[in-house]
């Protein structure tokens, strides 16, 4: 039999681990609720993710469908442009594509109604006179934008 003294020397260290105890009972309720609510976050985030990237390969699958359109489109332009370009006098080739690279792309405009449609501007008097007496294979250009212009029955001559 152990003395009353060390009896209660054991009593008083049996409370302190019951406390003990209890507290690392509330810690590790803690740090589970703490665990539940990251992997909540971690569900949210990945379902996120998942949407994200849905929307990513959505779009990269449209690219490259867009792609494979410009592409064939490209093949089928520069194609037709190489059979046009083989009827056409390569001096009058050479300008185009020299006023074609300074226009924004655009060489040549149909004259509409007096109207140059490269410009948007109406030819003067002095210029649609010009026009007028040029022979109809002679190449006429526009004094302010000098692309090249197509007369059509409706350029207004
Ligand atoms: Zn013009």
């Amino acid at each position: 039999m152990t003395s009353p003294k060390d009896l209660e020397s054991l009593q008083r260290e049996l409370a302190s681990l019951a406390k003990r105890q209890g507290d690392l009972e509330d810690v590790v309720l803690e740090v589970m609720e703490r665990r539940e609510t990251a992997q909540e976050r971690v569900r949210e985030l990945t379902e996120r993710v998942e949407a994200i990237q849905a929307k990513v390969d959505d779009a990269t699958a449209r690219r490259d469908a867009a792609n494979a359109e410009i592409d064939a489109e490209a093949a089928t332009v520069t194609k037709e442009r190489e059979l046009t370009v083989a009827d056409i006098p390569e001096a009058l080739v050479t300008l185009y594509d020299r006023i074609r690279a300074k226009q924004g792309g655009i060489g040549a405009a149909r004259l509409y109604q007096r109207r140059c449609e490269g410009c948007r501007l109406e030819l003067d008097i002095t210029e649609l006179n010009d026009v007028r007496r040029a022979a109809a294979d002679a190449v006429v250009r526009c004094e302010n934008c000098s692309r090249i212009l197509v007369r059509t029955p409706d350029s207004g001559l």
